[in-house]
């Protein structure tokens, strides 16, 4: 029950009721006797810097988690920034310091490589394809790099982003080789849809790669999607009768709760 003594967090995007991060921290929260609550923050754009000027004096609330369609705007308003978050312009999580200064970081990448490396995969010199380079594509694509890929192919439809990307990777991380999606997908340790495609498709939806591309994978490759619904996407099914191991995007969204919740300072980093 939250009363005057409980302490807040909060999650801000528009819409807002299809999140399931206040449903997931309420149940930490009140299996771990914390006396924190979590909130669904359906924010007007028109009302972004009233929110911002809030958050600072709102000195019961610890922090917010940001999506859709604040993660690039919001990471204007900060008093600081990771490096991650500052190399993408992009933050998915606020920590309010107690004198109210804001810091951002972004952590999908860190939640999609803590489910991978839950089910044995590591990302040490090993080759990876990641098909999408807008907000989430990109975090992926940073800490897989942090995380030590030797090569690492993006794919875009805009060309313009898969530059912009391979640009900042290559300056931030000049040992390791940046490609274009290759003419096969054999040999490649992982490959991620971080694309919207497949989002509430069928079985038979679309995919973000061409079929005959898609024959070329070997039963080696972990294949990853960040789309959480349905949880198997046509590519992940895919994937699947190609004998892959999979990762699906409920999976890497459960495991960034830690990373958001340690950031805001009310869960350790690993729950
Ligand atoms: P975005 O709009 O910032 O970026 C999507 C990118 O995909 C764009 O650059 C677009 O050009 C590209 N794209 C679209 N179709 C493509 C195709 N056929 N081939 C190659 N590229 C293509 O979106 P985002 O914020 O990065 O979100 C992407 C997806 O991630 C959404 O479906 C979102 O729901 C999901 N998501 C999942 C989690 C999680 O924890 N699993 C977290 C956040 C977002």
């Amino acid at each position: 029950m939250i009363q005057g003594s409980t302490e807040l967090v909060a999650i801000v995007g528009s819409p807002i009721a299809q999140v399931k991060s206040p449903e997931n921290f309420n149940r930490w929260f009140t299996d771990h006797q914390q006396n924190i609550a979590m909130l669904a923050i359906d924010l007007q754009h028109s009302a972004l810097q009233d929110f911002v000027k809030a958050l600072r004096g709102w000195q019961n609330m610890r922090g917010c988690v940001v999506t859709v369609p604040y993660k690039q705007v919001l990471a204007s308003h900060m008093d600081s920034l990771s490096d991650r978050a500052k190399a993408l312009h992009c933050v998915n999580v606020i920590r309010r310091e107690p004198d109210g200064r804001l810091v951002g970081d972004i952590v999908d990448g860190e939640g999609f490589l803590n489910a991978a490396r839950a089910q044995g995969f590591s990302a040490q010199n090993k080759q990876a394809l990641v098909i999408g380079t807008g907000g989430v594509g990109s975090a992926i694509a940073y800490s897989l790099c942090e995380a030590g890929v030797s090569r690492l192919a993006i794919n875009d439809l805009s060309q313009e982003r898969v530059e912009a990307l391979g640009n900042l990777l290559r300056r931030d991380f000049p040992d390791v080789v940046i490609d274009l999606c290759p003419a096969s997908l054999s040999g490649l340790d992982l490959v991620v849809n971080a694309s919207p495609v497949g989002m509430d498709a069928s079985d038979d939806g679309p995919m973000p790669l061409p079929a005959a591309l898609m024959e070329t994978l070997t039963s080696t490759t972990l294949v990853a999607d960040v789309v959480t619904s349905p949880v198997i996407t046509p590519f992940l099914a895919f994937a699947r009768r190609m004998g892959c191991p999979i990762q699906t995007g409920p999976q890497m969204a459960l495991a960034q709760l830690g990373n958001l919740g340690h950031f805001m300072g009310v869960t350790p980093l690993q729950i």
